[in-house]
């Protein structure tokens, strides 16, 4: 059985990777930051008949709790076939003013180095799978071509924290897949779209479940599939 990881499983779109991987028989290894919280989210996978789901705690933010999970998955499988960097926050905006830099830091430390973190630590694991598979799961508003068109109808949110944060994060998807272009590893970073969760109080367009078949289908990419790629349901994403 193949083996997943995914940050922030335990609600939002992450739920539905976790549940969409699930039923296509990968072992899923739902990781959340608060261990109540995905204990409750995988027993909820159970009660719909998956065996196939580990709870494991992983805070990106905080190394120790990555190395646990590092020790976790290797103890029990000894590798990982695919990782989902699906963790992210918006950050708090204040009505007024311009967002704090210390707000800013911590949306970078969660969705930028949050993932350099937990993709390093787990590389050795997805180097003993025969065609390792790694989501940076983004956003179009990390989109320098669509955030610069004044047409584009998402262009007026341009906070300083969170479009940089995955402008930031899709530039790392190029560098790491250029590192990990002679080796078998697909990467690349994916947008699930606008979509109903907590993220943004349930306004987004898209179903969760909709939203997580786009990220699952980059993480079951067949050998012939793309690497190093800014993807979104209708296709490429311009950079
Ligand atoms: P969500 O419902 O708010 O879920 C976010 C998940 O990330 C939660 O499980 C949260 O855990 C977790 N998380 C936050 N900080 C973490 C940390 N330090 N360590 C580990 N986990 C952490 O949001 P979502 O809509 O499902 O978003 C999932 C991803 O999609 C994010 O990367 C987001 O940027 C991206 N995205 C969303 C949309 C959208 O419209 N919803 C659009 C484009 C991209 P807690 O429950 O403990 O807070």
């Amino acid at each position: 059985m193949k083996t997943v990881l995914i940050t922030g499983a335990n609600r939002g779109i992450g739920w539905e990777v976790a549940r969409k991987l699930s039923r296509a028989d990968y072992f899923v290894y739902l990781a959340s930051r608060d261990r109540e919280a995905g204990e409750q989210a995988a027993e909820a996978l159970r009660t719909e008949g998956r065996d196939n789901i580990s709870p494991v705690v992983l805070d990106v933010t905080d190394a120790k709790s990555i190395e646990g999970a590092v020790q976790t998955v290797t103890g029990r499988s000894g590798s990982l076939d695919a990782l989902v960097n699906n963790a992210g926050i918006l950050g708090n905006h204040p009505e007024d003013g311009p967002i704090p830099v210390e707000e800013i830091e911590r949306v970078f430390d969660t969705n930028l180095f949050g993932v350099i973190r937990v993709t390093r630590a787990f590389l050795p694991l997805l180097r003993k799978s025969p065609a390792p598979r790694i989501v940076n799961v983004t956003s179009e508003l990390g989109s320098l071509a669509l955030q610069s068109d004044p047409q584009w109808m998402y262009g007026r949110f341009k906070s300083e924290a969170y479009p940089p944060s995955k402008a930031a994060l899709n530039m790392y998807t190029i560098v790491l897949a250029a590192e990990l272009e002679e080796e078998p590893f697909k990467v690349n970073t994916v947008s699930p779209g606008y979509t109903a969760t907590a993220f943004n109080n349930y306004r987004g367009t898209k179903k969760p479940e909709d939203a997580a078949a786009v990220i699952a289908r980059y993480a079951t990419l067949d050998d012939d599939g793309p690497t190093g790629g800014f993807f979104a349901e209708e296709g490429k994403v311009p950079w």
